[in-house]
């Protein structure tokens, strides 16, 4: 049932061109293809049959060559088409009926509204006609959409507008050329009732690009945004990769039934509401930032993804990966660098560390997959960035463009592989980069342990480094990576010493980055006065656990001193995870929680540094997520993680109260919202500031939130504010009129049931069904169960596992429910198990059986079976 990376075959067939027709209409849609085809002399067998593929289709008729085949012509099932007697090239017509009304996967077209929309990645196009539906057969298609003009006035598809017109008295059309070859999973298709927001861009050599943004009309005062972004995208490329646009216009659909963020469909982005749709009183910093990098990746796939495709899905990271980091890149650039990296890595080792360590680990080229749709995962994502990273610190900027820039002379057009960028950034730059394939091969978070040792006589500082990987499914034994080392020696001035490795004639620089390839390898550095303090891992240079004994002393050195933005919010990091632990521990022994002095003293210097970024100050005093928490045990207790990681924000909130609050108040702007850098870091961290304060059992404090919950201007404001008080009974007043002003907003709704999810009162599964009966949820929307069921499983640990099993019985129905409507987001859900084997015995008995149950199921999808199948292995 698995497929298997190593059973790769080049298609029988390749498809030349494709025209498409589809007459909508609210009962069935038929699609009438047209498929220009030649066998591809590089398969092994000159005879092999045409096998399309097709899922839940109607066929209506085949012909070949004109012919109408009979039935015995062909064989049919529920995966295929299959034509055994084809010549070498032929032309084939395949009329089917498909039913997008009823589509509630949101796979393949469905309907969403009164609008219909596409989504094929990764194999939709299979649900929508006969096909070669893999990612090495590009073709070029042309696509008539015909409807009813009433009621779907607008059609588009990708590439140019060729034609329009009236076919009968109802029904109009409308007639798109896409002028590039591409895969199937690139095509789509949109109709409906839609505003438009129209601007333009002159590319760099002058060619006039159409932006267009769809929405539904009440949307359209949310666009804004949105454009600045495609522009800002646009222009960016241009300047750091020499890349232009290629088409005569580019579209962005916003749909709010969507499966994922968003799509890069050749030249008609398909996206996620979310990802769209921002106004100040609507939508948060966090949404704003979201939709810069969301529409910087998509926009970015047009060069990385689209014209330089996948060979396969097993390659499906060459794609996400690069463009992650070409986004991440392209947000350092917008605003804060070092705020931008800090939040990557946070998101990296929360996530992706866990899906490591978990059932579900994979390397970031996958070997074997059962459902593809599952591998859409933080690993292939945020891992695989990391990976393309490594390129670049290795090469340093420009190395990195003349891998890129040979990457894409080489492959323009083409379907590739891992191993072809490889390839690429090695040649461009005369670069061994053979050890480093098992970053794409390997699975699991390796570690690096460095031991240090000063000789005052010698004035020598030598680095033990070792590495190891722990085993993954599968894969019991690792050999050494290739690790870029970024690292400085911090002075007990706070300057960093000038780096000169025993061998060197002179110094180079204050930063290095060593590499290490060796199990493990020693590096001394020469001409050293003092005892230096190490910054290890700077900027994140790879994705690996650091080990290295600091003591409290020397982490406090490097809070105050470190150069390096990342290291000196992981020294706070250090510090803060050392004493959430013994909090955890006197937790789970009934001890009493106290906070150490000299933890309360850092704390108050960085909460008083106005020279430090505000956003980086934020980000010190933020504690990590229960879940981060939960990674760090042997044996996993929810009620102690929760009561540890309370009794630190509660002691900080005690201890610093006077500070906090005048920070607080310190940081407090009348002005219009505006989404810049510097507001928005005084904004996170006054709102960071209020989160501690009503943290304490204070009227005053409460009434802190409550009026800033009132006069706020924008959603920021007024979400932090409401955050603070849906822990206490003050809350539901506000959460009230919050759901009042915006019952008709969905994505403002699916922060009000968020909010609740996550809270410590609210959060439980009682309330998380009560709030599943109210008219705003839906069952059927991808968003909404996100913003509250996945939430709560995912990001509420103490109240997903709470001791009694509610939370996995409700789990297990609810997967089931929703895997008859939509595999993809059931799928999402059962990732709640990955944690299963490290709780303590009675959680870990209890979340067993509910696996056994669901893995008992018969008609279970395979996107749940693979999930709940590898945590029971
Ligand atoms: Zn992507």
């Amino acid at each position: 049932q698995a497929i298997q990376l190593r059973d790769y075959t080049p298609p029988a067939f390749l498809i030349d061109k494709v025209d498409l027709t589809f007459e909508l209409d609210e009962t069935q849609t038929r699609v009438i293809s047209r498929l220009v085809l030649h066998r591809n002399p590089a398969h092994p067998d000159a005879r092999a049959a045409l096998c399309l593929d097709g899922r839940e289709l109607e066929l209506e008729s085949v012909k070949l060559d004109g012919e109408v085949l009979d039935g015995s012509r062909y064989a049919l099932d529920a995966e295929s088409l299959t034509i055994a007697a084809m010549p070498d090239n032929a032309i084939l017509e395949i009329v089917t009926l498909i039913h997008p009304e009823t589509n509630t996967s949101l796979n393949g077209l469905y309907r969403s509204g009164a609008n219909f929309y596409s989504q094929c990645e990764a194999e939709g196009f299979r649900k929508i006609t006969y096909y070669l539906d893999r990612p090495d057969v590009m073709a070029r298609f042309t696509t008539t959409v015909v409807a009813d003009k009433q009621k779907w006035p607008v059609l588009l598809s990708n590439g140019n507008k060729v034609g329009e017109g009236q076919l009968d008295k109802s029904r109009h059309w409308v007639k798109w050329v896409d002028p590039f070859k591409k895969p199937a999973y690139l095509f789509a298709l949109v109709a409906g009732k839609l505003s438009k927001l129209a601007d333009k861009y002159t590319t760099g050599s002058g060619r006039e690009v159409a932006l267009e943004i769809f929405v539904e009309p009440a949307d359209l005062d949310k666009c804004d945004h949105a454009m600045e972004s495609v522009k800002k995208s646009m222009r960016w490329d241009e300047q750091r990769y020499g890349l232009e646009y290629d088409l005569d216009t580019y579209m962005i659909v916003a749909v709010g039934d969507f499966n994922m963020g968003a799509m890069e469909n050749k030249g008609l982005n398909i996206f996620n509401t979310k990802y769209v749709l921002a106004r100040p009183d609507t939508a948060t910093d966090v949404d704003f930032d979201g939709i810069e990098a969301v529409i910087a990746h998509e926009y970015f796939h047009n060069w990385t993804g689209n014209r330089v495709t996948c060979r396969d899905w097993f390659q499906l990271s060459l794609k996400e990966g690069l463009t992650v980091f070409r986004d991440q890149e392209f947000s350092a650039d917008m605003g804060s660098a070092s705020v931008q990296r800090i939040e990557a890595v946070r998101t990296l080792r929360t996530h992706q560390f866990a899906e490591d360590a978990g059932p579900m680990a994979h390397p970031v080229r996958p070997e074997s997959y059962i459902e593809i749709n599952n591998f859409y995962t933080v690993t292939i994502y945020e891992k695989g960035a990391e990976v393309v990273r490594m390129y670049q610190t290795l090469l340093g900027r420009e190395g990195f463009r003349r891998g890129m820039d040979l990457y894409f002379k080489r492959h323009d057009g083409q379907a590739v592989t891992c191993d072809d960028f490889r390839a690429a950034m090695a040649d461009a730059n005369g670069y061994d980069f053979s050890q480093f394939a098992r970053w794409y091969s390997q699975a699991g978070t390796p570690v690096l342990s460095v031991r240090a040792r000063y000789d005052a006589s010698a004035q020598t500082y030598t680095l033990e480094v070792a590495q190891s990987c722990p085993a993954t499914p599968g894969q019991s034994e690792k050999l050494p990576f290739h690790i870029p080392l970024a690292l400085g020696l911090v002075g007990p001035d706070g300057a960093d010493l000038p780096l000169q490795l025993a061998g060197e004639n002179e110094a180079q620089g204050t930063q290095r980055v060593l590499s290490v390839k060796e199990a493990s390898q020693t590096f001394t550095f020469v001409n050293v006065p003092v005892e230096p303090v190490p910054s290890l891992l700077r900027n994140f240079s790879a994705p690996v656990k650091l080990d290295f004994p600091y003591s409290r002393a020397q982490l406090v050195h490097l809070l105050a001193h470190d150069s390096d933005a990342f290291c000196r919010w992981e020294a706070s990091q250090t510090l803060m995870l050392e004493d959430l632990q013994d909090l955890i521990d006197a937790a789970r022994q009934g001890q009493p929680l106290a906070l150490k002095d000299d933890f309360v003293a850092a704390m108050r210097q960085v909460l008083a540094n106005e020279a430090l970024d505000p956003a980086l100050v934020a980000l010190m005093l933020t504690l990590p997520a229960e879940t981060y928490l939960a990674d760090q045990q042997a044996e996993i207790d929810p009620d102690a993680i929760r009561a540890g990681r309370d009794a630190m924000r509660l002691g900080l909130a005690r201890a610093l109260r006077s500070e906090l609050k005048a920070s607080y108040l310190r940081l407090q702007d009348d002005s219009a919202y505006r989404f810049e850098a510097e507001a928005v870091a005084r904004r996170s961290l006054k709102n960071v500031c209020l989160g501690y304060l009503t943290e304490l059992d204070e009227p005053a404090l409460l009434e802190l939130a409550e009026q800033q919950y009132a006069k706020a201007n924008n959603m920021t404001d007024a979400q932090a504010a409401l955050a603070g008080l849906v822990n206490w009974a003050e809350g539901d007043a506000v959460l009230d009129a919050f759901a009042k002003k915006w019952a008709h907003e969905a994505l403002v709704m699916d922060k009000w049931f968020t909010l609740q999810a996550l809270s410590r009162r609210l959060g439980n599964v009682q309330q998380i069904k009560a709030l599943m009966q109210h008219p705003a949820f839906a069952i059927t929307n991808p968003n909404k169960v996100r913003s509250l069921i996945g939430a709560f499983v995912h990001n509420n640990l103490a109240g997903f596992h709470a001791a009694d099993g509610s939370g996995y019985s409700f789990i297990a129905d609810t997967i089931l429910t929703i895997d008859k409507l939509n595999p993809q987001v059931a799928a999402r859900l059962a990732g709640s198990f990955n944690r299963w084997k490290k709780m303590e015995a009675g959680r870990r008995a209890a979340m067993q059986a509910q696996l056994e149950r669901l893995a008992a199921q018969v008609g279970l999808s395979r996107d749940v079976y693979e999930i709940v199948s590898k945590n029971l292995q």
